[in-house]
Order: structure tokens, then C-alpha cells, then sequence
């Protein structure tokens, strides 16, 4: 288990001096520093061309620096693969667009609990995991009396920056479901926020700062700091500095060697395999024999030109950051605009790596696709109730294997075979 110690006294001190320079209130913080009235993400306002400080002066959505949080976040999942994890679409969860959907795992694992015991009951999420980055903005905001931010905590003691907590709006009908699973209504002084307060609630405080120390070190060789997970004016001054798009280099996973897929690269060896297992949150080794039970996700345009927009899935792929620094996506994509472009494309980033390409074959017709892996899942819980390895495929390339769309209890089996980057998308 993964434990992040506490605030260091030094990263208080250097907050009080934050707080003198932004003349707040001279009042101790404490390190359990709690938000208060907090904006929604619900929109998907355009991404910032600046740095964060422009982004957080002219804008007053933390969607402007969204390919940089989206960064730190996946530079977290690999710091702490299965803790940090993704919360699966439901049919009764409706988040929008700019909600970043992570949670630690037994706080994720009791929010799906609530929401399967209750399929009748729509949960409408306004917030949940938040970014150091993002909270520096809403921090400065709330000092500037900007952007109507009564209440910010800290950058680094936000219980959304440790995927503690969620804001739900309304909050009312959802109380007794969560709270009788660990979660705490935080009560009027903040009616849409829970906090997990139940088995397992670790709080990983700073791990998103070091995410952020780890990227702008890795992007900026020349003018390095401490790793530390400790917000200071170091960190700050960086965050201030760092491009609201994302660095060039994003999340590598523990290979600072070579990051970016490079397309002139020797073709990929074939991954030797084991047998099928997935305990954390999804499953990180190819299966041996290499079959899996095939499902349909994503957004894709069909070979009729019809478009689908997958309403149980934010279009936005883990490896958006990847995929546009190395030109798969303009910079200037969306997440559904980068799927929809690549069309041909899987999930199981965690077994094959972002940008490989598969080719994946239906057995009994010989039928086959070449598709670019380009976002994580599924969850270790949906191979769980097959017992298999799966692999989540475009709609396009259902389509093109099975005729249509398939889920997972209908055990579609494909071969799935890791080939050469220069092989070109599309049916075979
Ligand atoms: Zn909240």
C-alpha cells in the first residue's frame, strides 16, 4: 500500500507566506483545509493558448487547462496505479464533460455499490477529481474575490485533489445510499460535497503535486525541483509557467527513456503473455494465447458515416495527451474529435501501451482490424464477470468484426495480436 506522508511543516510555512502574499486572512491553516461553495465543471470551455497564470487570469473555468490536468492525472495513475483509478460509466451516472472521473479505490468501488443498488436513481456528478493546477486557480480566484469563489483550499489540501471526494447536485436523494457506505454529507456549508470517510480511506495527500513536480522536471531538465509532493513556492511558480495544453512529454509510466510513440520505430515484439489475471483496477498483462471477449465503446463514425457518441463514455482517452503530442491529434482536438479521427482503436492501454497497434481477428469469419490503443479499461470488474481478458473496441471496428455493436456478456471472442506501428488503421 502506498502511503504519502502528511504536509511537511516547511510546505505550512510556505503556505502562510502564500497566504500573507495574497493578502487572506493572517489565520492558521490547518493541514485538513476542507473547500466551500465550489464552481461546477460542467462546461467544456476552450482550452486556454497560454500558460496556467493566463488561463487563471482571463478565464474562469478550470476546463481551460484541461490537457494539463489531464496530464497530472495520468502521470498519477502511474504513480500509484491501483489506488488512484477510473470510475466506470453507469447507466444511472451522468457527469459532465469536464468532470475528470477518478477516485481512490474503495471509494470508487462503494460509489458504484450505491449506484447498482439504486438503477432506478440518477446520479448527477458537478465535480470530482480536481488537479493541483486547477485548485491553484481556484485558490487565486477566491483571493482575487473573482469568478464568484467564496471558498478554495490550499493548492494541495483539497479533498478532491485526493480522490476523497465528490460533489453531487442535488445532493439530497443520494444521502442515505452514500453515507451508509462511507461517505459524509459535508452539510450546508457545502451542500453538494461528500467526503470518504469509510474502509480503506488513505489519503494520498500530494500525490498529485509530485505528479506535477515529476512532468515539469521530465519537460524541464534545465531547471528541476524537488519531488517531494509538498505545494511551495517552487511548485507554484512552475505551475504559473506550465502550458494549459500539456507539456510536450506527458505520463510515461516509468520509461523517462522514450515517451512518444515514434512511428519510424522497428516493429513491436510480441508480448510473451500469462495467464489471465486483474486484481487492481484493470488488468496490466497481455493474455497468454491472446483472446479476449470483445465490447463496443467510444466515439466513432460508422461506415455509413453515421456518428456515435457513446453516452456511457466521456470520449476523452487516456492517452489524449500522448495521442496529440505526438500528432495522432491536433493539439487543438477534443477528446471526441481525436476518437473519432483515429475511429480504429481499443482500450487496455495498461497491458499493451498507449499509440500500439493491434490487430484484432474474429475467429470463425477470419475477419480482421487494425486498431491504435488509446485509452485505459476496462475495469478489472467487467473481466471479472467473464472471467477473461477483454478488449474494448471502437464501435467502428465492431461494426466491422461483428457486424454491429457487442457488450460483454454476449463473449464475442477476438485474437488480439500486437503489430508493427507503421501498419495503417482500418479493416483487413
Ligand atoms: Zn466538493
Amino acid at each position: 500500500m502506498l502511503l504519502r506522508s502528511t504536509l511537511s511543516l516547511a510546505a505550512l510555512a510556505s503556505v502562510a507566506a502564500l497566504l500573507a502574499w495574497g493578502c487572506a486572512p493572517a489565520s492558521p491553516e490547518d493541514d485538513q483545509e476542507l473547500d466551500g461553495e465550489e464552481p461546477t465543471e460542467e462546461t467544456d470551455a476552450p482550452v486556454s493558448n497560454g500558460n496556467v497564470e493566463q488561463a487563471m487570469s482571463s478565464t474562469c473555468s478550470t476546463a481551460s487547462i484541461k490537457p494539463l490536468s489531464q496530464q497530472i492525472i495520468d502521470e498519477m495513475k502511474c504513480m500509484a496505479p491501483n489506488q488512484f483509478v477510473d470510475v466506470p460509466s453507469r447507466p444511472n451516472l451522468v457527469m459532465g464533460e469536464a468532470v475528470f472521473p477518478y477516485l481512490i479505490k474503495p471509494a470508487r468501488d462503494r460509489l458504484v455499490q450505491a449506484l447498482d443498488a439504486n438503477p432506478n436513481k440518477t446520479m448527477n456528478v458537478a465535480s470530482m477529481f480536481r488537479t493541483v493546477a486547477q485548485q491553484y486557480m481556484l485558490r487565486r480566484w477566491k483571493e482575487q474575490g473573482r469568478c464568484g469563489i467564496k471558498a478554495a483550499a490550499t493548492p494541495g489540501n483539497s479533498n478532491h485533489e485526493t480522490g476523497l471526494a465528490i460533489d453531487l447536485s442535488p445532493n439530497s436523494s443520494w444521502r442515505s445510499a452514500l453515507e451508509s457506505r462511507g461517505y459524509d454529507w459535508f452539510g450546508s456549508g457545502d451542500p453538494p460535497h461528500f467526503d470518504y470517510f469509510g474502509p480503506g480511506a488513505v489519503s494520498q495527500k500530494g500525490l498529485d503535486v509530485e505528479a506535477f513536480q515529476r512532468l515539469w522536471n521530465r519537460n524541464n531538465p534545465n531547471d528541476k525541483i524537488d519531488e517531494d509532493g509538498a505545494w511551495g513556492p517552487q511548485t507554484q511558480s512552475r505551475i504559473k509557467k506550465s502550458p494549459a495544453k500539456g507539456f510536450p512529454i506527458g505520463a510515461t509510466c516509468g520509461s523517462d527513456a522514450d515517451p512518444q510513440p515514434d512511428p519510424q520505430d522497428d516493429p513491436t515484439p510480441q508480448p510473451q503473455g500469462e495467464p489471465w489475471s486483474c486484481d487492481g483496477s484493470t488488468g496490466t498483462t497481455p493474455v497468454e494465447g491472446g483472446e479476449y471477449v470483445a465490447t463496443s465503446f467510444g466515439c466513432s463514425v460508422l461506415e455509413d458515416g453515421t456518428v456515435i457518441s457513446d453516452p456511457g463514455d466521456n470520449c476523452i482517452p487516456a492517452c489524449f495527451s500522448q495521442l496529440k503530442s505526438s500528432g495522432v491529434c491536433s493539439s487543438s482536438s477534443s477528446g471526441a474529435t481525436c476518437e473519432k479521427q483515429i475511429n480504429w482503436y481499443a482500450a487496455d492501454r495498461d497491458r499493451f501501451g498507449c499509440g500500439t497497434k493491434l490487430r484484432v481477428t474474429e475467429p470463425s469469419s477470419g475477419k480482421s482490424a487494425i486498431v491504435m490503443v488509446i485509452d485505459a479499461g476496462p475495469a478489472c470488474w467487467v473481466e471479472e464477470t467473464v472471467d477473461m481478458g477483454v478488449v474494448d473496441l471502437s464501435y467502428r471496428a465492431t461494426e466491422h468484426l461483428f457486424g454491429g455493436q457487442v457488450g460483454v456478456s454476449e463473449k464475442q471472442m477476438v485474437k488480439v495480436e500486437v503489430v508493427s506501428a507503421d501498419t495503417p488503421l482500418g479493416p483487413q
